[in-house]
């Protein structure tokens, strides 16, 4: 890539497709089932620009401030081709950097692309047996299951040989990570996300009620705080939610915000190392699952690793204990660490902290995620 597409006019037309695209990205964003945090990313291709949620933006703020970068569709496609990275030469305006999954944006045909981290979506993402379990679901639609590949060009070839014989798909399940459709317009585009939704639905299950007794031993630690959102005791108090987690990681955002493995404790070990566990000098987890209790978590946390936690949650409270999953093998999650995710996880916290998401929204957010507060098993 040379550099930023060099600013044109745009056509009054065009001008009103990019404002649906941001209106689309900031109702798609507030959707905490389909998007959490930065994640999640939406372009539109006009004229030979492509048109692209920066990374570590919010699609929840596209109205509120810039979140799109345009791009040389045709550079993007040679970087792909030459598979060299896809990054600015020199600083674009406001900083801002392309998406990393940009390479997968280029390489649809449609217009209108919407990629998200659909919980429902994930659900079925992770199972060995999802393209079965998907295919009457979908039925009448035109779509692909792409097997696991890193974000970037890597899934970006991937897409490009799965379409290329099937030119009208326009849904794309994709492997231990979650969804894509597109359109040729943004009406259409959200219309099929909606529809897709619907047809993947998962009920949640019901989980047993935390058990105060320990967590409250846990909150006597300054930074330990209950958690505000009831769900998450699923992740200490449900036995198949425990059991998922224990299996290792199921997507690349899980390994980029909540670590490789998961801080799932018995009570009796928790409560012997209380300090060493839930204090340690550099490496204090996000968040602490015990065992039958329920979950409490580290007041440092930033926003983007809570709605990650609440995204987990909510996967795992859609998996069947008889369901077999597949995870990330560890050199999957070693090049998702590696391939600069930490730095990713810098840029996007750091945003946080310059740019905290609006609280009207993100209660909004949160009022939509409990609604499965009185799914206790009582
Ligand atoms: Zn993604």
């Amino acid at each position: 890539m040379k550099n930023e597409a060099q600013p044109r006019r745009l056509s009054t037309r065009h001008e009103r497709e990019v404002a649906s695209l941001r209106e689309l990205s900031t109702r798609v964003g507030s959707d905490p089932l389909l998007v959490q945090a930065s994640n999640g990313n939406t372009s539109i291709k006009l004229d030979g620009i492509l048109w692209i949620k920066a990374s570590g933006k919010w699609l929840a703020h596209a109205m509120q401030e810039e979140v799109l970068v345009p791009l040389e569709l045709a550079e993007v496609k040679e970087s792909i081709q030459n598979d060299t990275e896809i990054a600015p030469r020199c600083a674009l305006k406001d900083g801002l950097r392309p998406s990393i999954e940009t390479a997968m944006h280029a390489v649809i045909r449609h217009r209108v692309v919407i990629h998200v981290h659909s919980i429902n979506t994930i659900a079925w993402a992770i199972r060995v047996d999802g393209p079965d379990q998907v295919k009457e679901r979908l039925a009448g639609l035109h779509w692909r299951w792409i097997p696991y590949a890193a974000s970037g060009i890597p899934l970006a070839r991937e897409i490009g040989k799965a379409v290329a014989s099937a030119q009208e798909t326009d849904v794309l399940i994709l492997g231990n990570h979650g969804l894509v459709v597109c359109g040729d317009d943004c009406c259409t585009a959200e219309r099929l996300l909606r529809e897709v939704e619907r047809r993947l639905a998962i009920t949640p299950r019901r989980f047993p009620k935390p058990d105060a007794t320990v967590l409250a031993l846990i909150a006597r630690f300054s930074r330990w705080q209950f958690p505000d959102v009831d769900l998450l005791h699923a992740l200490g108090t449900d036995a198949v939610s425990r059991k998922v987690l224990k299996g290792g990681v199921l997507y690349p955002c899980q390994a980029i915000f909540l670590g490789r493995t998961m801080p799932l404790f018995p009570p009796a070990v928790l409560v012997s190392k209380f300090t060493e566990c839930l204090n340690g000098k550099d490496r204090t987890p996000a968040f602490v699952s015990v065992e039958r209790s329920g979950v409490m978590l580290n007041e440092k946390m930033a926003s983007a690793e809570r709605a990650t936690l609440i995204g987990l949650a909510q996967v795992t409270q859609r998996t069947e204990e008889s369901a077999r999953l597949r995870y990330l093998k560890e050199a999957e999650v070693t090049d998702v660490l590696s391939k600069g995710a930490h730095g990713y996880k810098e840029v996007v916290v750091m945003e946080e902290k310059e740019n905290p998401p609006a609280e009207v929204k993100k209660l909004d957010g949160e009022r939509k995620m409990v609604d499965n507060r009185n799914a206790y098993v009582s």
